[in-house]
């Protein structure tokens, strides 16, 4: 029989209830997926395949597509059965209208282990939730479960020559935990497949759920009557007040009792929202004011990194920024770098930023990010035995630093030092900025040269976006 509830959209039905009913019955209403959470997914499929090379030798389960879903079961219990099978991949089982893929089923004796594998470097609330489901239908479907373990990324894990999968990943035994939820989980799939009986959708009203753990994807529908003034959008003030004086009728930022703004930042950010202009603390700058007024003489460095989980170079570590393509923009002048993904290329990287030392201040998106880069460069270049450079990066302001610095508020977005909202309300120019998620891929996957400098022109963008916003925001200082 075909099931009613999956993994995912029993962690769905976690987070909210209408967003399991909305996502079965009106799928049409879900927003579409951001490139950010895409390039997640595939992540987490690729971290999920290198584990299997823990347990060698397995059979692999995997449906190829949902219709595959009832003889995969079968198969995963035809395979445990046969005595010479010691390992399954992607093992599908099916109790109480759940369907679960297990990533790795081992024997072990009489018995199974089971393991699921995260390609994170924390185990969450919600990882043990979904251990715990699949725990509650691998053991209703009749194995002997021994242990469920949770396979996830070794933050401290360095490569040395090459990458070691048995340091990489760390195992958890999470049995306990998991048992312990046991009532819990069955309670939660009856509630969640009661939901899915309903002729309309359960009347769930928005709240911290819609953001927590995971961004929903109805949120387009379900927050269409929020009016962009809202007090909801205040981000400085607790979530639980917002949600509390919004279901008292208070949708409005005028309709905000003022007691509740206890800081300078409630302060400069409801008086943003309440007149409609970007807010900022004059008495901050005041301690700051040389770098706006370096801004003319500056340059724009924009770096575009990645964060791949597993580390390919001597001295990586999971995760760490690893620098992909370099903008520098002096006067009207760009010029774009690609760097090669070797320890030759983070040299290069560390050359490249050097030469702007004699600079008297270079404009750069995110300062953090920046030296995250020159860290791991400067480490993977040691190692290499090539030079590596200073990396206290005097000259060096971020752009979010110094806004945060002054507690500059926008009206009407939480996204305050996003690049694309910055130039709204800094610039005349409107930039075609491609984001950097979908620069990272295609830098990354492209071999043609053409396409190439196609990228890395996109690139540019964010160097000459980025000298506007801090021109605009000088005139801003002296309208
Ligand atoms: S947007 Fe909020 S209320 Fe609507 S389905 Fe999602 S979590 Fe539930």
């Amino acid at each position: 029989m075909a099931h009613q509830l999956s993994k995912s959209t029993f962690i769905r039905g976690e987070q909210c209830q209408k967003s399991l009913y909305l996502n079965k019955k009106r799928p049409f209403l879900r927003d579409k997926i951001s490139a950010e959470q895409l390039a997640k997914f595939r992540r987490g499929t690729d971290v999920g395949i290198l584990a299997q090379s823990l347990f060698p030798g397995g059979v692999d389960c995997r449906p190829k597509s949902p219709s595959q879903y009832a003889a995969k079961v079968i198969e995963t219990a035809q395979q445990m059965a046969d005595q010479k099978v010691n390992c399954i991949y992607e093992a599908v089982f099916q109790f109480d209208d759940v369907l679960i893929i297990l990533d790795i089923l081992e024997r072990t004796g009489h018995q199974w282990n089971a393991y699921e594998v995260k390609s994170s470097k924390k185990i969450s609330e919600t990882y043990l939730q979904d251990a715990a489901l699949q725990y509650h239908v691998i053991r209703g479907s009749g194995v002997d479960l021994a242990a469920f373990n949770l396979i996830y990324i070794n933050e401290n894990y360095e490569m040395e020559t090459e990458t070691v999968m048995q340091q990489l990943f760390l195992i958890k035994d999470v049995t306990a935990e998991v048992k312990a939820r046991e009532n819990s989980i069955t309670a939660a799939i009856a509630l969640s497949k009661a939901t899915l009986t309903l002729e309309n959708s359960p009347e769930v009203p928005i709240g911290e759920q819609c953001h927590h753990p995971y961004p929903c994807d109805f949120l387009g529908h379900c927050w269409k009557s929020v009016p962009p003034n809202s007090l909801l959008y205040l981000d400085t003030l607790e979530s639980a007040l917002r949600f509390s004086l919004y279901r008292e009728g208070k949708t409005r930022i005028e309709q905000l009792p003022e007691d509740h703004l206890k800081n300078i930042d409630q302060k400069i950010q409801y008086e943003s929202f309440k007149k409609n202009e970007v807010n900022f603390d004059k008495a901050a700058l005041h301690t700051l004011s040389h770098i706006p007024k370096a801004a003319q003489q500056g340059s724009f460095l924009k770096v575009l990194y990645s964060q791949p989980a597993v580390p390919f170079m001597t001295g990586m570590r999971p995760y760490d920024h690893i620098p992909l393509a370099v903008s520098i923009l002096k006067g009207n002048t760009s010029t774009e770098y690609l760097i090669a993904q070797t320890a030759d290329g983070m040299e290069f990287f560390l050359q490249t930023l050097d030469t702007l030392n004699e600079e008297h201040i270079i404009f750069a998106e995110d300062k953090a990010d920046v030296a995250h880069c020159v860290r791991v460069a400067n480490r993977i270049s040691a190692k290499a035995g090539h030079k590596t450079i200073h990396d206290s990066l005097d000259q060096l302001v971020g752009l979010r630093e110094f806004l945060s610095d002054i507690s500059l508020y926008l009206p009407f977005t939480a996204d305050r030092f996003g690049i694309e909202e910055l130039q709204k309300h800094f610039s005349a120019t409107t930039f075609n900025l491609k984001k950097e998620v979908y620069l990272v891929k295609d830098l990354l996957e492209e071999t043609d040269e053409v396409k190439i400098s196609k990228q890395l022109e996109g690139v540019g963008t964010y160097v000459k976006a980025l000298q506007q916003i801090v021109a605009g925001f000088r005139k801003l200082l002296e309208a």
